[in-house]
Protein backbone atom coordinates (compact mmCIF):
# COMPACT_ATOMS: atom_id res chain seq x y z
CA UNK A 1 0.00 0.00 0.00
CA UNK A 2 3.24 2.36 0.69
CA UNK A 3 3.46 4.07 -2.77
CA UNK A 4 4.34 7.23 -1.62
CA UNK A 5 0.31 8.64 -2.46
CA UNK A 6 -1.07 10.21 1.03
CA UNK A 7 -3.79 6.92 2.32
CA UNK A 8 -7.45 7.95 1.89
CA UNK A 9 -9.66 6.98 4.83
CA UNK A 10 -13.05 6.88 5.07
CA UNK A 11 -14.80 6.90 8.67
CA UNK A 12 -17.77 6.13 9.34
CA UNK A 13 -19.64 7.96 12.22
CA UNK A 14 -17.22 10.81 11.28
CA UNK A 15 -19.25 14.50 12.29
CA UNK A 16 -19.06 14.23 16.33
CA UNK A 17 -17.52 12.21 19.16
CA UNK A 18 -14.64 9.35 18.47
CA UNK A 19 -15.25 9.38 14.68
CA UNK A 20 -14.29 13.16 14.64
CA UNK A 21 -11.29 13.33 16.43
CA UNK A 22 -10.26 10.33 14.35
CA UNK A 23 -10.85 11.83 11.26
CA UNK A 24 -8.72 14.98 12.54
CA UNK A 25 -5.87 12.81 14.16
CA UNK A 26 -5.99 10.86 10.79
CA UNK A 27 -5.34 14.44 8.81
CA UNK A 28 -2.53 15.76 11.35
CA UNK A 29 -1.19 11.76 10.48
CA UNK A 30 -1.01 12.93 6.35
CA UNK A 31 -3.99 10.83 5.54
CA UNK A 32 -6.71 12.25 3.02
CA UNK A 33 -10.54 11.37 4.58
CA UNK A 34 -14.20 11.17 4.09
CA UNK A 35 -16.26 12.54 6.75
CA UNK A 36 -19.42 10.11 6.77
CA UNK A 37 -22.30 11.25 8.45
CA UNK A 38 -26.35 10.69 8.44
CA UNK A 39 -27.85 13.29 9.75
CA UNK A 40 -25.95 15.87 10.85
CA UNK A 41 -24.08 17.66 7.45
CA UNK A 42 -23.57 21.28 9.04
CA UNK A 43 -21.05 19.19 12.03
CA UNK A 44 -19.79 16.82 9.50
CA UNK A 45 -18.92 20.14 7.17
CA UNK A 46 -17.20 21.69 10.34
CA UNK A 47 -15.30 18.68 11.01
CA UNK A 48 -13.94 18.37 7.04
CA UNK A 49 -13.39 22.13 7.15
CA UNK A 50 -10.79 21.34 10.27
CA UNK A 51 -9.34 18.67 8.45
CA UNK A 52 -8.51 20.07 5.64
CA UNK A 53 -6.97 23.17 7.70
CA UNK A 54 -4.66 20.40 8.87
CA UNK A 55 -3.27 20.08 5.19
CA UNK A 56 -5.67 17.23 3.71
CA UNK A 57 -7.83 16.70 1.35
CA UNK A 58 -11.73 16.14 3.43
CA UNK A 59 -14.99 15.69 2.07
CA UNK A 60 -18.25 14.81 3.80
CA UNK A 61 -20.45 11.92 2.44
CA UNK A 62 -23.97 11.74 3.59
CA UNK A 63 -24.69 7.44 4.24
CA UNK A 64 -26.68 5.78 6.43
CA UNK A 65 -24.20 2.43 7.14
CA UNK A 66 -27.18 -0.10 7.72
CA UNK A 67 -27.67 0.75 3.61
CA UNK A 68 -25.61 -1.32 1.06
CA UNK A 69 -26.97 1.35 -1.66
CA UNK A 70 -25.58 4.50 0.49
CA UNK A 71 -22.19 2.34 1.67
CA UNK A 72 -21.77 1.54 -2.15
CA UNK A 73 -22.44 5.46 -3.13
CA UNK A 74 -20.07 6.36 0.07
CA UNK A 75 -17.14 4.14 -1.83
CA UNK A 76 -18.06 5.52 -5.03
CA UNK A 77 -18.31 8.97 -3.90
CA UNK A 78 -14.48 8.49 -2.38
CA UNK A 79 -13.36 6.77 -5.30
CA UNK A 80 -14.63 9.60 -7.29
CA UNK A 81 -13.66 13.01 -5.12
CA UNK A 82 -10.76 12.01 -3.26
CA UNK A 83 -9.17 8.90 -4.76
CA UNK A 84 -8.76 5.37 -4.23
CA UNK A 85 -10.06 4.05 -0.93
CA UNK A 86 -7.02 3.04 1.60
CA UNK A 87 -8.08 2.41 4.85
CA UNK A 88 -11.93 2.26 6.97
CA UNK A 89 -13.03 3.44 10.26
CA UNK A 90 -15.73 1.37 11.21
CA UNK A 91 -17.07 3.58 13.83
CA UNK A 92 -20.88 5.04 13.30
CA UNK A 93 -22.34 3.49 16.58
CA UNK A 94 -25.19 4.35 18.93
CA UNK A 95 -26.61 3.38 22.10
CA UNK A 96 -29.86 4.75 21.69
CA UNK A 97 -31.35 3.60 25.18
CA UNK A 98 -30.41 2.77 28.98
CA UNK A 99 -32.24 0.12 30.65
CA UNK A 100 -32.59 -3.65 31.29
CA UNK A 101 -33.12 -6.00 28.57
CA UNK A 102 -36.48 -6.71 29.96
CA UNK A 103 -37.50 -3.62 29.45
CA UNK A 104 -36.01 -2.26 26.17
CA UNK A 105 -38.30 -2.41 23.06
CA UNK A 106 -37.58 -4.48 20.47
CA UNK A 107 -37.58 -2.22 17.74
CA UNK A 108 -34.58 -0.47 19.57
CA UNK A 109 -32.51 -3.76 20.12
CA UNK A 110 -33.07 -4.26 16.15
CA UNK A 111 -31.87 -0.61 16.00
CA UNK A 112 -28.60 -1.02 17.71
CA UNK A 113 -28.03 -4.29 16.33
CA UNK A 114 -28.78 -2.62 12.92
CA UNK A 115 -26.31 0.36 13.21
CA UNK A 116 -23.43 -1.50 15.04
CA UNK A 117 -23.39 -4.60 13.70
CA UNK A 118 -24.96 -5.02 10.58
CA UNK A 119 -23.28 -1.44 9.54
CA UNK A 120 -20.37 -2.85 10.18
CA UNK A 121 -20.29 -5.82 8.26
CA UNK A 122 -21.87 -3.71 5.25
CA UNK A 123 -19.14 -1.09 5.28
CA UNK A 124 -16.30 -4.13 5.97
CA UNK A 125 -17.79 -6.26 3.20
CA UNK A 126 -17.50 -3.05 0.66
CA UNK A 127 -13.73 -2.53 1.90
CA UNK A 128 -12.76 -6.14 1.02
CA UNK A 129 -14.26 -5.97 -2.59
CA UNK A 130 -12.22 -2.29 -2.97
CA UNK A 131 -9.34 -2.98 -1.04
CA UNK A 132 -8.67 -6.50 -1.69
CA UNK A 133 -4.92 -6.72 -3.76
CA UNK A 134 -6.46 -9.95 -5.51
CA UNK A 135 -9.56 -7.92 -7.23
CA UNK A 136 -6.99 -5.48 -8.09
CA UNK A 137 -6.75 -3.01 -4.95
CA UNK A 138 -4.08 -1.17 -3.12
CA UNK A 139 -4.45 -3.34 -0.17
CA UNK A 140 -5.05 -1.49 3.13
CA UNK A 141 -6.14 -1.30 6.68
CA UNK A 142 -9.54 -1.40 8.52
CA UNK A 143 -9.86 -0.47 11.95
CA UNK A 144 -13.58 -1.81 13.67
CA UNK A 145 -14.65 0.69 16.62
CA UNK A 146 -16.12 -1.52 19.10
CA UNK A 147 -16.37 -1.68 22.73
CA UNK A 148 -15.13 -2.18 26.19
CA UNK A 149 -19.17 -3.90 26.54
CA UNK A 150 -18.48 -6.52 24.33
CA UNK A 151 -16.53 -8.28 27.48
CA UNK A 152 -18.15 -6.71 30.27
CA UNK A 153 -21.89 -7.07 29.03
CA UNK A 154 -22.99 -3.97 30.34
CA UNK A 155 -25.54 -5.35 32.65
CA UNK A 156 -28.91 -2.75 33.46
CA UNK A 157 -27.62 -0.49 30.43
CA UNK A 158 -27.49 -2.25 26.84
CA UNK A 159 -26.62 -6.27 26.62
CA UNK A 160 -28.03 -6.14 23.24
CA UNK A 161 -25.17 -3.56 22.58
CA UNK A 162 -22.58 -5.14 24.17
CA UNK A 163 -23.68 -8.37 22.21
CA UNK A 164 -23.92 -6.48 18.90
CA UNK A 165 -19.80 -5.02 19.73
CA UNK A 166 -18.73 -8.88 20.62
CA UNK A 167 -19.80 -9.42 17.32
CA UNK A 168 -17.85 -7.20 15.87
CA UNK A 169 -14.89 -8.30 18.24
CA UNK A 170 -15.65 -11.66 16.11
CA UNK A 171 -16.16 -10.03 12.63
CA UNK A 172 -12.10 -8.54 13.33
CA UNK A 173 -11.11 -11.73 14.25
CA UNK A 174 -12.29 -13.85 11.05
CA UNK A 175 -11.79 -11.01 8.47
CA UNK A 176 -8.61 -10.38 9.71
CA UNK A 177 -7.78 -14.08 8.60
CA UNK A 178 -10.03 -13.75 5.47
CA UNK A 179 -8.21 -11.34 4.35
CA UNK A 180 -4.35 -11.40 5.31
CA UNK A 181 -3.58 -12.74 1.72
CA UNK A 182 -5.40 -9.99 0.22
CA UNK A 183 -3.37 -7.24 1.59
CA UNK A 184 -5.25 -5.99 4.24
CA UNK A 185 -5.11 -5.82 8.06
CA UNK A 186 -8.22 -6.06 10.22
CA UNK A 187 -8.29 -4.96 13.85
CA UNK A 188 -10.79 -3.34 16.79
CA UNK A 189 -10.27 0.04 19.54
CA UNK A 190 -12.47 -0.95 22.29
CA UNK A 191 -13.22 2.08 23.98
CA UNK A 192 -14.13 2.37 27.56
CA UNK A 193 -16.38 5.15 28.90
CA UNK A 194 -15.80 7.92 26.40
CA UNK A 195 -17.11 11.73 26.98
CA UNK A 196 -18.83 11.94 23.57
CA UNK A 197 -22.96 12.38 22.88
CA UNK A 198 -23.48 9.17 22.52
CA UNK A 199 -24.71 9.06 26.20
CA UNK A 200 -27.09 12.12 26.01
CA UNK A 201 -28.48 10.71 22.70
CA UNK A 202 -29.39 7.20 24.59
CA UNK A 203 -31.36 9.99 27.47
CA UNK A 204 -28.35 9.56 30.25
CA UNK A 205 -26.27 12.53 29.87
CA UNK A 206 -25.09 12.07 33.32
CA UNK A 207 -23.49 8.65 32.43
CA UNK A 208 -20.29 10.04 32.00
CA UNK A 209 -19.55 11.23 35.31
CA UNK A 210 -21.91 8.18 37.32
CA UNK A 211 -19.80 5.90 35.64
CA UNK A 212 -16.17 7.28 36.07
CA UNK A 213 -15.60 6.58 39.41
CA UNK A 214 -15.58 2.77 38.85
CA UNK A 215 -12.90 3.01 35.95
CA UNK A 216 -9.53 2.57 37.43
CA UNK A 217 -7.73 5.76 36.02
CA UNK A 218 -11.43 7.42 37.66
CA UNK A 219 -12.09 9.49 34.83
CA UNK A 220 -13.80 9.31 31.41
CA UNK A 221 -11.56 8.87 28.77
CA UNK A 222 -11.69 12.01 25.82
CA UNK A 223 -12.18 11.57 22.23
CA UNK A 224 -8.82 12.29 21.38
CA UNK A 225 -7.47 9.66 23.56
CA UNK A 226 -9.03 6.88 21.51
CA UNK A 227 -8.11 8.41 18.08
CA UNK A 228 -4.14 7.64 17.81
CA UNK A 229 -4.95 4.17 19.05
CA UNK A 230 -6.91 4.04 15.34
CA UNK A 231 -4.43 5.78 13.54
CA UNK A 232 -1.82 3.54 15.04
CA UNK A 233 -3.64 0.48 13.31
CA UNK A 234 -3.99 2.22 10.63
CA UNK A 235 -0.32 3.15 10.18
CA UNK A 236 2.58 1.20 8.73
CA UNK A 237 4.15 0.79 12.25
CA UNK A 238 1.30 -1.72 12.38
CA UNK A 239 1.91 -3.66 9.56
CA UNK A 240 2.71 -7.29 11.44
CA UNK A 241 -0.76 -6.70 13.67
CA UNK A 242 -3.82 -8.38 12.20
CA UNK A 243 -6.81 -9.27 14.33
CA UNK A 244 -6.05 -7.35 17.49
CA UNK A 245 -8.63 -5.37 19.82
CA UNK A 246 -6.35 -2.55 21.08
CA UNK A 247 -8.42 -1.42 24.12
CA UNK A 248 -8.51 2.12 25.49
CA UNK A 249 -10.63 2.08 28.53
CA UNK A 250 -8.79 3.49 31.58
CA UNK A 251 -8.20 -0.18 32.86
CA UNK A 252 -11.58 -1.39 32.77
P1 LIG B 1 -21.51 9.91 18.95
O1 LIG B 1 -20.77 11.07 19.49
O2 LIG B 1 -22.94 9.76 19.29
O3 LIG B 1 -21.35 9.94 17.34
C1 LIG B 1 -21.96 8.93 16.61
C2 LIG B 1 -21.70 9.16 15.14
O4 LIG B 1 -22.26 8.07 14.41
C3 LIG B 1 -22.31 10.44 14.60
O5 LIG B 1 -21.42 10.99 13.66
C4 LIG B 1 -23.57 9.94 13.88
O6 LIG B 1 -23.93 10.76 12.78
C5 LIG B 1 -23.08 8.61 13.37
N1 LIG B 1 -24.14 7.65 13.05
C6 LIG B 1 -25.09 7.16 13.86
N2 LIG B 1 -25.87 6.29 13.18
C7 LIG B 1 -25.36 6.23 11.92
C8 LIG B 1 -25.72 5.54 10.74
N3 LIG B 1 -26.77 4.68 10.72
N4 LIG B 1 -24.98 5.73 9.62
C9 LIG B 1 -23.92 6.59 9.62
N5 LIG B 1 -23.54 7.28 10.70
C10 LIG B 1 -24.26 7.11 11.83
O7 LIG B 1 -20.80 8.52 19.33
P2 LIG B 1 -19.33 8.18 19.88
O8 LIG B 1 -19.41 8.09 21.34
O9 LIG B 1 -18.32 9.03 19.24
O10 LIG B 1 -19.22 6.68 19.35
C11 LIG B 1 -18.41 6.32 18.24
C12 LIG B 1 -18.19 4.82 18.29
O11 LIG B 1 -17.50 4.50 19.51
C13 LIG B 1 -19.47 4.00 18.31
O12 LIG B 1 -19.28 2.82 17.55
C14 LIG B 1 -19.64 3.65 19.77
O13 LIG B 1 -20.40 2.47 19.94
C15 LIG B 1 -18.21 3.49 20.19
N6 LIG B 1 -17.97 3.62 21.63
C16 LIG B 1 -18.28 4.76 22.28
C17 LIG B 1 -18.04 4.85 23.65
C18 LIG B 1 -18.36 6.08 24.44
O14 LIG B 1 -18.37 6.01 25.69
N7 LIG B 1 -18.61 7.22 23.82
C19 LIG B 1 -17.48 3.76 24.32
C20 LIG B 1 -17.17 2.62 23.62
C21 LIG B 1 -17.42 2.55 22.26
P3 LIG B 1 -25.14 11.85 12.84
O15 LIG B 1 -24.78 12.78 13.96
O16 LIG B 1 -25.13 12.51 11.52
O17 LIG B 1 -26.36 11.04 13.16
Amino acid sequence: MDNGRRPVTIITGASRGIGAAAALHLARCGHDVVVNYRADAEAAEQVAELAAAEGARAVCVQADVTSEDDVDRLFAATQEQVGPVTGLVNNAGVTAHIADLADTPVDVVRQVVEVNLVGAIICARRAAQVLSTRRGGTGGAVVNVSSAAATLGSPHEYVHYAAAKAGVDALTVGLAKELAGDGIRVNAVAPGLVRTGIHAAAGAADRVDRVAARIPLRRAGEPHEIAPAIAWLLSEEASYVTGATLRVAGGM
